[in-house]
């Protein structure tokens, strides 16, 4: 079978050219026209020799995951699905604002995870992305914006946010993420690039060992005993685990602060009294709250905190003096909000290989 190129960051294409016997700059000039410059066609690489060219186009392929739609929301949020084969679709959504862009990017399909809360974790799991189907995603997009030269992209932050957990994917976000910061590459800098994780401990130090990026952490419970319903990974890694994990976290990181996300569940995790404990669980860790209002979708029993609750909840945070935001809702009408992403994902972990197709598709179509 032929190598996909998308596969490899630097240090992976240079031990391919080696064993093709081609030198390391033939390498680093190939992975600037397909990241840099977003060439997926061999011969337009017109500084390489042709017999080279010949060679890679003989043996390897630069194939991404097909975009299959591309919907617009009116705030400006754009959804992207993307087919992985066998059954399974994923998505990334770009959100555009003044001063940045972002891409959200999936790294599985489905997610094993399965916090009560989250769609994607009630579809099951299927399988890790492979790095080219994750990098595929920035590049596809990328290509669709306009490739431009780093620094004047349209995509200037990326974050691990879509479907799956990233640090259950380790390898393959992995090269995917030294794309992201290569200078060959995408050149984005460690601040512009946030991994987002459920809490899988052992993964976050290594994550800090080996590519120290921005971290959040959702958190979405004060206290052991909900946090354990609402996000079962928290039985194997408890509170007090996951907090010495983001000090530890903090000795290498680019920032110097956690961000932690804490979808607001009415009646659920969203009282003074839950604030209280949050500010009091995280006395010892410079972080900042990044409040998410629960985003609905079919067959959820929770609900949205009112605004009035999330504002006096936020209130108490900051009066503890934790910086506190509340994220905008965005991309809802396409179903692209935080959580949503329900692509369709042929679910191995509970149904043995039915497919379920994202109730959300399905409506939308
Ligand atoms: N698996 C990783 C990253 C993907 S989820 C993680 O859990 O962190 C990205 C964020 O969306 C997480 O904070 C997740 O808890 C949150 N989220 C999941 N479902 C949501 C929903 N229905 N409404 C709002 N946020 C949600
Ligand atoms: Fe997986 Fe994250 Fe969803 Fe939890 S919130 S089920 S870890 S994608």
């Amino acid at each position: 079978m032929a190598v996909n190129l998308l596969d490899f960051d630097a240090a992976g294409l240079t031990a391919y050219f080696a064993g093709l016997g081609e030198k390391p700059f033939r390498a680093r000039q190939v992975l600037r026209w397909i990241h840099r410059f977003g060439q997926g066609d061999f011969d337009a690489m017109t500084d390489i020799a042709k017999s080279l060219r010949e060679k890679l186009k003989a043996e390897a392929v630069i194939v991404p995951p097909a975009i299959v739609s591309d919907k617009f929301s009116d705030d400006g949020a754009r959804k992207f699905l993307f087919d992985v084969g066998g059954g399974n679709a994923v998505e990334s959504v770009f959100i555009p604002e003044d001063e940045r862009g972002t891409l959200c990017v999936s790294t599985q399909a489905g997610c094993a995870l399965d916090c009560a809360f989250c769609s994607t974790g009630k579809q099951g799991f299927n399988r890790n992305l492979m790095a080219a189907e994750i990098i595929g995603q920035l590049w596809q997009v990328n290509r669709v914006l306009g490739v431009g030269l780093p620094g004047e992209r349209m995509i200037s932050n990326v974050v691990l946010m879509g479907m799956g957990e990233p640090l259950a994917n380790f390898e393959n976000s992995l090269t995917a993420l030294r794309l992201m910061l290569d200078d060959n590459a995408y050149g984005l800098s460690r601040r512009r690039v946030t991994v987002s994780t459920s809490g899988l401990v052992p993964m976050m130090d290594r994550l800090g060992d080996e590519c120290p990026i921005a971290l959040a952490v959702s958190l979405h419970a004060p206290n052991d005993a909900l946090r354990d319903e609402l996000v079962p990974i928290n039985r194997k890694y408890p509170l007090r685990e996951l907090m010495t994990a983001c000090l530890r976290y903090l000795e290498k990181a680019p920032r110097d602060f956690v961000t932690f996300e804490y979808v607001m569940l009415d009646g659920v995790n969203d009282s003074d009294e839950h604030a209280r404990q949050l500010s009091s669980l995280t006395r010892k860790i410079p972080c900042k709250f990044n409040l998410i209002p629960f985003n609905p979708f079919p067959g959820s029993p929770f609900r949205r905190s009112s605004t009035p609750r999330i504002r006096r909840f936020a209130d108490i945070l900051m009066n503890a003096g934790i910086i506190t935001t509340t994220r905008k809702t965005r991309g809802e009408d396409i179903d692209a909000a935080c959580g949503q992403l329900a692509g369709q994902v042929m679910d191995k972990t509970r149904r043995s290989g039915r497919p379920l197709i994202g109730i959300h598709e399905v409506r939308s179509q």
